[in-house]
């Protein structure tokens, strides 16, 4: 299946001049959310990984499916705020200010091996800082996943060293 089709764009939106790229179409059909998920796991099933971590709240989504597939745990990072226990927090840089991601300070052990997953990579900001969280907490990056990448932002370059694994891209789309 042509998991690109199933992807919807909606122009202008949250703001003009912004291509949203909507998962909303494809976690509803079920062949194509299998398919993700099926991806995934064929590549990271005999790697290392013992935690997957997503990000609040399209990469909860695909990360909790995959830790449930792979038979690991799920680690939420979030926007602030959000978390009720102990946390530890990274600010970044958007266009216009900054935000800031926070991960629970026991959710990860030194020695951890993590996947870390989310639906999207624009700029690489919130994927940069949520790595930069896990390895804070003496977490090993296995690998950075993601169903759609936004190649005329970058975000590839952002993230290193680490490597990005994605799925469908758009480039001067
Ligand atoms: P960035 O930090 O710039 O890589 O932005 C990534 C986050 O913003 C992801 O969690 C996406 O869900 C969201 N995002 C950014 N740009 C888009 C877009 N064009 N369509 C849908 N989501 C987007």
């Amino acid at each position: 299946m042509e998991l690109k089709k199933t992807i919807r764009t909606i122009p202008d939106f949250p703001k003009k001049g912004i291509q949203f790229r909507d998962i909303t179409t494809l976690i509803k059909n079920s062949t194509a959310f299998c398919e993700v998920i099926d991806i995934f796991h064929r590549r990271y099933r005999k790697s290392k990984v013992n935690l997957v971590a997503g990000i609040e709240s399209r990469g909860f989504i695909f990360g909790s499916a995959l830790a449930y597939a792979l038979g690991v745990g799920f680690v939420p990072i979030r926007k602030q705020g959000k978390l009720p226990a102990e946390t530890i927090s990274q600010t970044y840089e958007l266009e216009y200010g900054t935000d800031t991601l926070e991960i629970h300070s026991d959710a990860i052990q030194k020695g951890d091996s993590v996947l870390l997953v989310d639906d999207l990579i624009a700029t690489g900001g919130s994927l940069a800082a949520a790595a930069k969280l896990i390895q804070r907490l003496g977490g090993e990056i296995v690998d950075i996943a993601v169903v759609i990448e936004l190649v005329d932002l970058k975000g590839r370059e952002r993230i290193k060293p680490h490597n990005l694994f994605s799925l469908v891209s758009f480039e001067g789309e």
